[in-house]
């Protein structure tokens, strides 16, 4: 009846490179390094959809040394994740997300990133994600401004 899943990620950030989080294309100096675009926080609730359904990882799904994945949009990954959720029957029943970051500020693009998420995914709402946003308190590899992580669960109900 019902399944849940957890994703945990991590990106260092880069000069040169859009900051994406959440689906949200937000302005700081500097932006995340990865194969796609990089979207800490998609990448954290794809491998959440697709852990409540032992269905592997984001790796396996989309490897990064597939060309068909160079700088592609993460919310298509959340899209085609979530399709696979709903093809074995299940449905989301919420999820809750926290981004670790020193900088920028992301609770200002919350309400942006759960539309953005929603929208990917059919049938869900926005009061079905939550997304908190907390600092490092400038402990470690985030405090230093090196990156972002990103946690989510999500608990899948059988339509
Ligand atoms: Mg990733």
């Amino acid at each position: 009846m019902f399944r849940i899943g957890y994703g945990y990620d991590v990106h260092p950030f880069a000069p040169n490179r859009q900051l994406w989080l959440g689906g949200v294309h937000i302005p700081h100096h500097l932006g995340l390094l990865g194969h796609s675009d990089a979207d800490v926080l998609l990448h954290a609730i794809c491998d959440a959809l697709l852990g409540s359904l032992a269905l592997g990882d984001i790796g396996k799904h989309f490897p990064n040394t597939d060309e068909r994945y160079r700088g592609i949009a993460s919310i298509e990954l959340l899209r085609h994740s979530y399709q696979l959720v709903l093809d074995r029957g299940y449905v989301l029943g919420n999820m809750d997300a926290t981004v670790v970051a020193e900088a920028p500020k992301v609770n200002p693009h919350v309400a942006a990133m759960q539309a953005a998420i929603s929208a990917a995914m059919p049938g869900t709402a926005s009061d079905q994600i939550s997304i908190k946003a907390t600092t490092n308190e400038q402990l470690g590899f985030v405090g230093r401004e090196e990156g972002i992580a990103a946690m989510a669960v999500a608990l899948v109900v059988k339509a």
